[in-house]
C-alpha cells in the first residue's frame, strides 16, 4: 500500500463544509475571531466557488421575510413553516432564522448578486417569500466573501471529512483526507462547525442506468453531517421527515417559477386538476389539510392518487400558462413580444440552476410555449433546509428558547463543542439558501462566544488514536491494495465489496423496505422490521469495502455516511406509529395522523461506544399561535 503523510492542523473555530451555511459562519466568526485573537479554518470536500446544493446556481431566494418593509411578520413565517410540516417544527429556531435572514440576502445584494427589482425599485416576488435573482453566479459570489473574510489560506479545498474527533464527551475537530494528494488530515479545534449538508442516493433514484446519479439533490452531498453528528453522540431529531420533491420528470426541473410566476396549472393526463378535484381527501389531514398554502406534502399526495389511479403522467400545462400571461397584451405586436418574453424567461429559469433540464427540453422537441411538460414525485433525499427537516438537536436562543430547547449556545448541538446548521440541523425546514446562510451566521457567533467564555482549549490527541484513525481511513484501500491481485476481475472479490455495488445493496434496501419510489412510498412495521435486518448485514460488510485510488476511497466513505442516515430514518419511521406526512411517505399499518399520541417529536441517539440506538419522544411547544388558529394565514 502507498504511504501517506498526516498532517495536524490547529484552529480555534473549525467549519466542515463549504456551502451556505458554512460560507455564513465563516463571515460572521471571522469578525468576532479578529476581537478576540481567534483562527477559523474551513474544509469543503470539494471547491467553495461551485460547492454545495447551490453549485449550479439559483434562479430564486427562497426565504426573505421583508420585515423592513413590514410584507411580513416573523410570527407569519413561524406559521408558515409550522403548517407545512404538519405541526412538527421548532419555532425557537424558524423564528431566529426569520429574523436574521433579511440581512443575509442585503449582504448577498451588497457582495455583487443581482436581485430582480422592479419600477420602483422594489425587489421582484416569485411568491410570498421568495425572490427573483440572475443567480448563475450565486455561490461564487458567497464564495468570495468567504475567502475575503477568513483568507484563502484557512481554506482546505478537496479535504474529505471522515468522521468527528472527539475529547471525551466533547467535539475536538474532526479527521479526513485529501481526495487529491496522498496526505490525511486531523483537524484540532476548540469548536466545530458540522455543515456538511443534507444526503442523496440513500433511496434507490428513478434514474437507475441511462442518468444514474441524476437527481434533483446534488450527488455531492452524501449524509456526512447525519454520519458525523451521529457518530459525536450527539442527539438527532425528526429523521423521519425526508423530503420528495415533485419536479419536471427525469431532469428535475425546479417547478416554483412555473407555479408561483407563470401561475401555472397541474394536471392528470385526463385533464383533471387534482389539486381541485381531490380536495375533500384534505379533510382527513386536519388542521393542516385546511392552511394555505396547502402543505407540500399533501399536494404530493393528491398528485400520488391520480398516479396511483392510473391517470398519469402528469403534466405542467406550460403552454396554457403562457398564453395565459400573454393574452393580456393590447394588440398583436406586444402579445408577440410578450410571448417571447416568457419563453425565454422559462429556458432561463432552467439554465440558470438546472441546465440538464433545458438539454432535455432541447432533446425532446420541447417548446414550453407549445407543449406540456411531464413532472413526478423524486425519490426522497434528506434536506433538513428545505421541505425536509432532518438534523441535529440543537439549542434555541435564549430569548426564545424554552428551558427544554435551550441549553447555553445557539445551535450547539447536545454534544459540547459541536455547532449544527443548515441541513446539519434539524426541525428547522424553509430555511433554504438565504436561511441557512444567515443560520451559519448565528451559529458562527455563538461557535465564537462560546470558545471565549469557556476559555476552551485545544485537545491532546495522542499519536495512537491518530495512527487507529488514520488505518481506519484507509482500510479500503488497504482491503482493495491487498486482495485485489486475487481474482482477474476486479469487480469480483471475495474480500472486498466495491463501493458502487455498495451502495445499490443500500438503495434496494431503502427502496423497498423504507417506502421508496418502488414502492409508491408506502412502508410498514414489518418491512421496517426485515429493512433493518439487511442494513445490519450490510452494516457489517462495511468493513470490507475496497477503493483502488483516492476517489474511490471518497466513494467508499459516502456511501458509510449514507448508511447511518438510512438507519436513523428506518427507526424513526418505525418509532413513529402513524402517518403524518403523506406525500413524503405512508405507514400503511398506522394510515392515519394521530395527533394525540404523536404531536411530538421523535428524537434519536446513536451510543458510538456501544453501537445501539435510543429513540425518544420531545414535545412540540408552541411560542407562536397553534396551527389551527393559524389556518389560511
Ligand atoms: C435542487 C435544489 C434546488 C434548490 N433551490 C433553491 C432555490 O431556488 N432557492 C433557495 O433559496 N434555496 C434552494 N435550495 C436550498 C439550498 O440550496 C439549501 O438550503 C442550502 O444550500 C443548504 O445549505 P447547507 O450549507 O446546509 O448545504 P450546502 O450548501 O449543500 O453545502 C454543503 C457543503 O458540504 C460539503 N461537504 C459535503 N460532504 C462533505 C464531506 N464529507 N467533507 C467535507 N465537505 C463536505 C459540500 O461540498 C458543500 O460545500 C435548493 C436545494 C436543492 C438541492
Amino acid at each position: 500500500m502507498q504511504d501517506f503523510k498526516t498532517v495536524v492542523v490547529d484552529t480555534d473555530f473549525l467549519i466542515l463544509g463549504g456551502g451556505m451555511a458554512a460560507c455564513g459562519a465563516a463571515v460572521e466568526a471571522a469578525h468576532w475571531a479578529k476581537q478576540n485573537g481567534l483562527k477559523v479554518t474551513m474544509v469543503d470536500k470539494a471547491a467553495v466557488d461551485r460547492s454545495g446544493a447551490v453549485a449550479m446556481g439559483l434562479s430564486a431566494i427562497n426565504q426573505y421575510v421583508g420585515l423592513k418593509d413590514g410584507q411580513n411578520t416573523i410570527e407569519d413565517y413561524v406559521n408558515y413553516v409550522r403548517n407545512d410540516l404538519m405541526g412538527v417544527t421548532r419555532e425557537d429556531l424558524v423564528a431566529n432564522i426569520a429574523r436574521h435572514v433579511d440581512s443575509s440576502v442585503h449582504l448577498f445584494e451588497k457582495w455583487g448578486l443581482p436581485i430582480w427589482t422592479d419600477e420602483n425599485g422594489g425587489y421582484v416576488h416569485e411568491g410570498r417569500w421568495q425572490l427573483m435573482i440572475n443567480g448563475e453566479s450565486y455561490k461564487v459570489v458567497v464564495a468570495e466573501a468567504t475567502k475575503n473574510a477568513i483568507g484563502p489560506e484557512n481554506i482546505y479545498e478537496r479535504v474529505f471529512i471522515t468522521g468527528p474527533l472527539m475529547d471525551g464527551d466533547r467535539c475536538a475537530g474532526a479527521y479526513g483526507f485529501s481526495v487529491r494528494e496522498n496526505t490525511f488530515y486531523v483537524f484540532r479545534s476548540k469548536a466545530t462547525l458540522v455543515a456538511m449538508g443534507g444526503a442523496v442516493h440513500v433511496f434507490k433514484p428513478r434514474s437507475s442506468g441511462e442518468g444514474q446519479g441524476r437527481a434533483w439533490y446534488p450527488p455531492w452531498n452524501a449524509g456526512a453531517s447525519a454520519y458525523f453528528t451521529l457518530k459525536a453522540g450527539a442527539e438527532m431529531t425528526c429523521q423521519e421527515v425526508r423530503f420528495i420533491p415533485v419536479r419536471f420528470k427525469d431532469a428535475y426541473g425546479p417547478v416554483g417559477a412555473w407555479f408561483l410566476l407563470f401561475k401555472s396549472r397541474a394536471t392528470s393526463a385526463l385533464g383533471g386538476e387534482y389539486m381541485q378535484e381531490r380536495r375533500p381527501e384534505l379533510e382527513n389531514w386536519l388542521p393542516y389539510g385546511h392552511v394555505k398554502p396547502v402543505p407540500a406534502n399533501l399536494r404530493n399526495y393528491l398528485m400520488m392518487l391520480d398516479v396511483m389511479e392510473g391517470k398519469g403522467p402528469i403534466y405542467m400545462r406550460t403552454e396554457e400558462a403562457i398564453k395565459k400571461l400573454a393574452e393580456a397584451a393590447p394588440d398583436e405586436k406586444t402579445y408577440k413580444k410578450k410571448m417571447k418574453e416568457l419563453e425565454s424567461e422559462a429556458w432561463e429559469d432552467f439554465l440558470d440552476m438546472t441546465i440538464s433540464q433545458a438539454i432535455l427540453w432541447a432533446a425532446t422537441n420541447t417548446a414550453p410555449e407549445e407543449k406540456s411538460s411531464e413532472i413526478a414525485a423524486a425519490e426522497p433525499y434528506f434536506i433538513g433546509s428545505h421541505s425536509g427537516a432532518s438534523g441535529a438537536w440543537v439549542s434555541g436562543p435564549e430569548d426564545l428558547a424554552p428551558p427544554e430547547y435551550f441549553w447555553g449556545y445557539d445551535n450547539m448541538s447536545t454534544v459540547k463543542g459541536l455547532f449544527c446548521a443548515g441541513d446539519a440541523s434539524g426541525a428547522s425546514s424553509h430555511k433554504f439558501s438565504s436561511g441557512s446562510h444567515a443560520e451559519g451566521r448565528i451559529a458562527g457567533k455563538a461557535a465564537i462566544r462560546y470558545i471565549v467564555k469557556e476559555n476552551v482549549a485545544l485537545p491532546t490527541i495522542s499519536d495512537e488514536t491518530v495512527e487507529a484513525l488514520k488505518a481506519e481511513t484507509y482500510k479500503p484501500i488497504k482491503n482493495f491494495a491487498d486482495n485485489s491481485a486475487s481474482t482477474t476481475q476486479k469487480d469480483v472479490n471475495p474480500n472486498y465489496l466495491r463501493p458502487k455495488m455498495f451502495m445499490l445493496r443500500l438503495q434496494k434496501i431503502m427502496d423497498e423496505y423504507a417506502g421508496g419510489v418502488s414502492a409508491q412510498f408506502t412502508t410498514s412495521k414489518p418491512m421496517l422490521d426485515k429493512g433493518l435486518e439487511l442494513l445490519t448485514f450490510l452494516r457489517e460488510d462495511a468493513e470490507k469495502l475496497g477503493a483502488e485510488d483516492l476517489h474511490e476511497l471518497m466513494r467508499c466513505w459516502e456511501n458509510v455516511h449514507r448508511m447511518y442516515q438510512a438507519e436513523a430514518h428506518v427507526r424513526t419511521v418505525l418509532f413513529r406509529e402513524e402517518t403524518r406526512w403523506p406525500g413524503y411517505y405512508f405507514r400503511a399499518d398506522y394510515p392515519k395522523m394521530d395527533e394525540e399520541n404523536w404531536h411530538c417529536f421523535v428524537n434519536c441517539r446513536f451510543d458510538p461506544a456501544t453501537a445501539t440506538w435510543e429513540m425518544m419522544k420531545r414535545p412540540i411547544l408552541h411560542l407562536f399561535r397553534p396551527a389551527a388558529q393559524a389556518a389560511g394565514s
